[in-house]
C-alpha cells in the first residue's frame, strides 16, 4: 500500500491531503468509471485507490505487480506513522510529501518535511523493519549530501540503531494518549554528569522543536556516551542524541568542570610524581653518600690492614734475620767449643802419649802386677784389664774390671782427670805419680791408691 500515486493529468497526488496536494477531490480516483490509469511513483506498475475498514485512504498495486517495489510490503502500522509524521509536519505549518524519491534517486524519503520558504528538508523515516548499522549510515550521509536533515522513527522496543544516526523511538497511540517519543531525546543532568533520555515526550512538540531547531542532533562528547534510560532502568551506549542548545551548553560546561578536575587531578598526581621523584632522589642521594662514606671507612680498613701486613712482614723478616744471626752465632760458639774440645782433646791425647811414653812395656807388666797382686790379696779375685789400653773414657787411663764391673782405673792421665769414671779408686805406680795426679786438685786424695815403682826401668832390674 502506498499515499502517493502518479495522476496522469494532475501528476503527484496524495492521499492524505484532502485535495490530494492538486486540487483533485478524493472521489475524482476513488471508484471511478472508466478507471484513471494511476501508477506507483516508485514501480511504475498500475495502482488504484482504496479506503481501509478503518477508513484510511491509500494506493494498492494492480495485480501481476513486481515483487521488487518497496512500497509492496510496508504493513498498515507503517502508514499509520508516515500519515501521523506527515500530519504533524502540516500541522506546523510545513510542507510534508509522503514517499517522495531524489530526483538521481540517492534517497526516497517516507516523509519529506519542507519549510515553507523552501530552505530547509527535514526527512522522516519511519523504519519498521530490521536495518543495518553500515545502511543506516550509508542512508543517512546520502541525505546529509543534499543538506537534507533525518530523522529516523522506530516502533519497536529495542531498536539497533538508536543512536548511531540521528533517531527517535516512538510509542503509538492508545486509548487518549497520543504518538510519544519515548528514546532518542535526552536532557545533560549537570548535577549527575550524565544524558538522561526523556521519556513520554509528544511526538507533536518533538516534530515541532525538530523543525523549529529547538532540539537539534547532538554528537555526544566520548566521556558521556553512556546515556541513562530512566525507563529501562539502565544506561545504553548513544553517540548521537537530539536534545536542546542548552543541555549540549551544560555538558561542555560539565565536561570542562571535569577537565579542570581531570587537570588538577593531573597535576596533583604530577607534583606527587615530582615529589615521590625527589624522594627517590634524596633516598638515592642518601644511599650513595652512605656508599661512599662505606667505601672511604673500608678503604681506610683495608689500608691500615695493609700497613699492619706490612709491618708484620717486616717483623717476621726481622727476627728471622736475628734467629739466623743467633743461629750463626751459636753455630760460631759452637764451632769454637768443637775447636776448643778438639784441641783440649788433642791436648790431653799428647799428654796421654807422654804419660804412657815415659813407661816400658816391662814397666807396664810390673805395675799391672802390683795391682793384680795387691787386689788379689784385698778381694781373693783376679782382675781384668780393659784390652783397649787406654781410653778417654778413663781419662786416658785402663779400666780395671773385677767380675766384669769396674772396679777402678790404672793410671790416668792427670791432664784428663775430669774424664774419670765416679767414685772409682785410681791406681798409680808411686808418690810421684800420685802427687802429679793430686796436684791437679781434681781428684779427691782418698782415691788415690800408689806403689812403690820405680820410675827408672834400671832401678827396677837391680
Ligand atoms: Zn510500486
Amino acid at each position: 500500500m502506498a499515499f502517493a500515486a502518479l495522476h496522469p493529468e494532475a501528476g503527484r497526488i496524495d492521499a492524505t491531503l484532502p485535495d490530494l496536494g492538486c486540487g483533485l477531490a478524493w472521489d475524482a480516483v476513488h471508484r471511478v468509471r472508466p478507471r484513471i490509469a494511476l501508477r506507483c511513483p516508485e514501480c511504475g506498475h498500475g495502482v488504484h485507490a482504496k479506503v481501509s475498514p478503518r477508513k484510511l485512504r491509500y494506493f494498492a498495486h494492480d495485480p501481476g505487480r513486481p515483487a521488487d517495489c518497496v512500497w509492496l510490503n510496508e504493513s498498515l502500522e507503517h502508514h499509520l506513522l508516515k500519515l501521523e509524521l506527515a500530519t504533524v509536519i502540516r500541522s506546523v505549518g510545513w510542507h510534508a510529501q509522503l514517499e517522495v524519491r531524489a530526483p538521481d534517486g540517492s534517497w526516497r524519503a517516507d516523509v519529506l518535511a519542507s519549510s515553507l520558504d523552501g530552505t530547509r528538508r527535514v526527512a522522516w523515516e519511519a523504519q519498521l523493519s530490521p536495518i543495518t548499522d553500515e545502511e543506516i549510515r550509508d542512508r543517512t550521509a546520502r541525505y546529509q549530501a543534499d543538506s537534507i536533515g533525518v530523522c529516523w522513527v522506530g516502533v519497536a522496543d529495542r531498536v539497533s540503531w538508536m543512536g548511531i544516526v540521528p533517531s527517535i523511538r516512538v510509542r503509538d497511540p492508545y486509548g487518549d494518549r497520543p504518538w510519544t517519543v519515548v528514546d532518542g531525546v535526552a536532557g545533560f543532568l549537570y548535577d549527575d554528569g550524565v544524558w538522561s533520555v526523556v521519556d513520554n515526550l509528544n511526538l507533536t512538540t518533538f516534530m515541532r522543536w525538530v523543525l523549529h531547531e529547538q532540539t537539534i542532533t547532538h554528537h555526544v562528547l566520548p566521556r558521556y556516551r553512556r546515556v541513562w534510560l530512566g525507563t529501562e532502568r539502565r544506561l545504553a551506549r548513544r553517540r548521537m542524541i537530539w536534545t536542546t542548545q542548552r543541555s549540549i551548553g551544560e555538558e561542555i560546561r560539565h565536561d570542562a568542570m571535569r577537565q579542570r578536575q581531570e587537570t588538577w587531578k593531573r597535576r596533583q598526581e604530577e607534583r606527587e610524581r615530582q615529589a615521590e621523584q625527589r624522594r627517590k632522589e634524596e633516598a638515592e642521594a642518601r644511599r650513595q653518600e652512605e656508599e661512599r662514606q662505606l667505601k672511604i671507612t673500608q678503604e681506610a680498613e683495608r689500608a691500615r690492614a695493609e700497613e699492619r701486613r706490612r709491618q708484620w712482614i717486616i717483623e717476621v723478616e726481622k727476627n728471622r734475620q736475628q734467629r739466623k744471626a743467633e743461629e750463626r752465632r751459636q753455630q760460631e760458639i759452637a764451632h769454637t767449643a768443637e775447636q776448643k774440645r778438639l784441641q783440649q782433646e788433642q791436648h790431653e791425647q799428647q799428654d796421654a802419649y807422654r804419660w804412657w811414653d815415659d813407661l816400658s812395656s816391662a814397666q807396664n807388666e810390673q805395675f799391672r802386677a802390683a795391682v793384680t797382686e795387691l787386689l788379689w790379696e784385698k778381694e781373693a779375685i783376679r782382675v781384668e784389664f780393659d784390652s783397649q789400653g787406654p781410653t778417654s773414657g778413663n781419662a786416658y787411663g785402663i779400666a780395671i774390671y773385677l767380675r766384669h764391673r769396674l772396679y777402678g782405673v790404672l793410671r790416668p792421665s792427670p791432664a784428663s782427670l775430669h774424664r774419670l769414671p765416679h767414685a772409682v779408686p785410681v791406681f798409680v805406680r808411686n808418690t810421684r805419680e800420685a802427687r802429679l795426679i793430686i796436684d791437679t786438685g781434681k781428684i779427691d786424695p782418698d782415691r788415690v791408691i800408689h806403689f812403690d815403682l820405680p820410675d827408672n826401668e834400671q832401678l827396677s832390674l837391680i
